[in-house]
């Protein structure tokens, strides 16, 4: 049988660290390879309140809304056990419609929100470098996607908890590598799916083509 590579907590069947501590583990389990890092994470969870707060308010939220409250209410309630007031929305200008509806809700329960659009700062897509072929539409005006300045904008305003809306693979990662805030997703990008990208794994046999070919 082949030796899987560790940590891989996908392949494990039973994952009994859920309910069953002491029964045997996988040998790629992580708990088996990296026992150390185990007590480096009770001594962060002892020593930042913050990261304590986050942690059981999060598992709080969970247990409170458990397959009532949308995802959309489990951030507001989230963000108001926090006690948090100010609140970041970076959306992607293909959902400004959903994003002018999110802020007037979250309003309505009380925040400040701050938004920013993905295109903001109009900087040409030639500007990083690529090529006209490269655009959309070549040979006119394509502002980049700007993840960096939609994080540092909403840095500068000083948001407690930033959220992203529907923000392209890659550009997601750098809104999370540069925003000060914690992050949390309302919707990711993707396109084909009606934003749900487990719609691919769960209708496989649909998207194989578009998959593997
Ligand atoms: S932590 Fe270990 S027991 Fe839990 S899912 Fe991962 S491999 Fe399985």
């Amino acid at each position: 049988m082949e030796r899987v590579r560790g940590p891989n907590c996908a392949k494990c069947v039973t994952k009994p660290c859920y309910r069953n501590p002491d029964a045997p583990r996988p040998s790629f389990c992580p708990a088996n390879l990296y026992p150390h890092i185990f007590e480096k994470v009770r001594e962060i969870y002892r020593s930042n309140e913050f990261v304590a707060r986050i942690a059981r308010i999060a598992s709080i939220v969970e247990k409170e809304g458990y397959g009532v409250w949308p995802r959309l209410r489990e951030i507001v309630e989230f963000a108001k056990r926090l006690g948090l007031k100010r609140l970041g929305l970076a959306f992607c200008i293909g959902l400004s419609e959903e994003a002018r509806k999110v802020v007037e809700y979250l309003e309505s329960q009380g925040f400040e929100v701050y938004s920013v659009c993905c295109k903001c700062g109009s900087i040409d897509k030639t500007e990083l470098g690529l090529s006209e072929e490269q655009k959309l539409v070549p040979g006119t005006f394509e502002a980049i996607c700007n993840p960096v300045a939609q994080a540092l904008i909403l840095n500068e305003v000083g948001t407690e908890l930033n959220i992203v809306l529907g923000l392209c693979v890659g550009h997601d990662t750098l809104f999370t590598m540069f925003s000060r805030a914690p992050v949390t997703y309302l919707a990711v990008k993707d396109r084909v799916t009606g934003h749900n990208p487990l719609a691919a794994i769960y209708a496989m046999h649909y998207f194989r083509k578009r998959l593997f070919e």
